[in-house]
């Protein structure tokens, strides 16, 4: 069907669990019409950040980074369907989020761009990337979308 194979990787970041707004984000996505493929709740550790944000080791703020993924559980989540990435970046919002619009999680949900409750990928290579950080290869379930030819029309 529409957007089979298209999948990113969300992280909902230990403040949003802290704050209990880990069912408020799937919700977003839930409803907008993406399949979810795989989830876990984890204390990530540094060797698995450490890969996941390579490519921000060497920025000023990248120890506080570190703290604030590691100061408790987070939850990882890989979704799928058609244009996830782009769309999901979207949904989240501008990085800063005294610059994220209303509507999206950020500008709903946060207030400052060290507190910003979620991760999604940047890219279709990235998110490929990304997901292999995270996820087994088996801990990815292939299931039928019920509801498809509603949510993607003809
Ligand atoms: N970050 C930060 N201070 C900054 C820039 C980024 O604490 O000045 C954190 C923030 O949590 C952000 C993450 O580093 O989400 C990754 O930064 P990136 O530029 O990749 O933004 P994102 O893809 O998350 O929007």
């Amino acid at each position: 069907g529409a957007g089979n194979g298209f999948q990113t990787l969300v992280l909902v970041k230990p403040d949003a669990v802290q704050r209990r707004l880990v069912g408020d984000v799937i919700g977003r996505f839930e409803r907008r019409g993406f399949k979810l493929v795989a989830m876990k709740l984890l204390q990530a550790d540094r060797g698995l950040l450490d890969q996941h944000y390579q490519h921000l080791q060497q920025k000023p703020f990248y120890p506080a980074l570190l703290a604030y993924m590691t100061s408790g559980p987070l939850v990882a989540m890989v979704w799928e369907g058609y244009n996830v990435v782009r769309s999901t970046r979207a949904m989240v919002g501008d990085t800063d989020s005294a610059k994220a619009a209303a509507g999206t999680i950020r500008g709903d949900l946060s207030m400052h761009v060290s507190r910003n409750v979620v991760h999604a990928s940047d890219s279709v290579e990235t998110a490929l990337k990304e997901i292999g950080f995270w996820f087994q290869r088996d801990e990815l379930v292939a299931w039928e979308c019920g509801d498809s030819q509603y949510t993607y029309g003809p």
